[in-house]
């Protein structure tokens, strides 16, 4: 399991003991370090190869009960035996829940950390706090707190039937549930409303909250809903959605890839399906 712990500073001197008996989660572009056998390896491990890292690691909690680092940083060529590299999002298919919940934590740091430098008030370089996951400015005491943003993500059903769209921005012909990022001011009802409405002029009733999932492209976290259908022609709005359509079990599109929140949700709508290639 993985336990998050509330300290970017937590001092390596604290534990550096068992830094033998630690994880390091790397990343290297849009690749991971594993070892052979896909586990993560110990900051020891990954000092043999990149001497200095430790510098540079943000201590993020306990995984399985040994304290987890995590970081960014640019591999060499050829890594020692028993290490390789592994695409992110291929590794997140094949991940439990705690190790999701660990990379995504890792990935949204290390984006945020890299994103923030330097104080928008007064210039002065960041420093972490050494209480709270934030960056502090040292000169007027300015906090500065790990970006989230909120988005919903919507299994809009009409009877058997439901409503899949294919985004822009997706790989093949991958068609998932429609989702949206949070606007300010508003609740996330308003939200799931407003983006089906926008996306795909439809009006949908009933809305009730499956599930959440911190999603690590860069910073969101995924809200699940389910709505009813409630009036309306399907229609893509032909800026982020290019199509969409309603489903059922036996005519299933190509799906999101294993282990994101929206392919739980079309998995649990149709168990057993057997439609639906993975895109990963
Ligand atoms: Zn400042």
């Amino acid at each position: 399991m993985f336990e998050a712990e509330s300290a970017l500073a937590r001092v390596f001197a604290e534990k550096c003991e068992s830094l033998s008996a630690s994880y390091c989660i790397l990343f290297c572009g849009r690749e991971t370090v594993v070892t052979s056998d896909w586990t993560f390896p110990t900051v020891q491990e990954v000092e043999t190869f990149l001497p200095g890292i430790t510098e540079n690691l943000l201590y993020l909690g306990k995984l399985y009960d040994r304290p987890c680092f995590g970081g960014q940083c640019k591999l060499p060529e050829t890594l020692p035996s028993g290490f390789q590299r592994v695409l992110t999002r291929r590794l997140l298919t094949e991940a439990e829940e705690c190790l999701w919940h660990a990379i995504s934590r890792t990935q949204k740091l290390v984006f945020w950390k890299k994103q923030h430098r330097y104080c928008g008030a007064c210039r002065a370089e960041l420093v972490p706090s050494s209480h709270d996951s934030a960056l502090k400015c040292p000169e007027c005491g300015a906090m500065y707190f790990p970006q989230i943003s909120p988005a919903v993500i919507v299994a809009v059903r009409k009877g058997d039937q439901l409503l899949l769209a294919h985004n822009r921005n997706f790989e093949r012909n991958v068609h998932s549930l429609i989702a949206g990022f949070m606007e300010a001011g508003e609740t996330v009802e308003q939200t799931v409303q407003r983006e089906i409405l926008e996306e795909t002029s439809l009006r949908v009733k009933n809305i009730r909250y499956l599930a959440s999932q911190p999603w690590p492209f860069p910073n969101s976290l995924m809200l699940a809903f389910e709505a009813e259908y409630e009036s309306g022609d399907a229609t893509p709005d032909g800026v982020e959605l290019t199509s969409l359509g309603w489903f059922t079990a036996d005519n299933l599109p190509e799906l999101p890839m294993k282990g994101s929140i929206a392919r739980q949700i079309i998995d649990a709508i149709f168990p057993g399906h057997s439609g639906g290639n993975e895109a990963d």
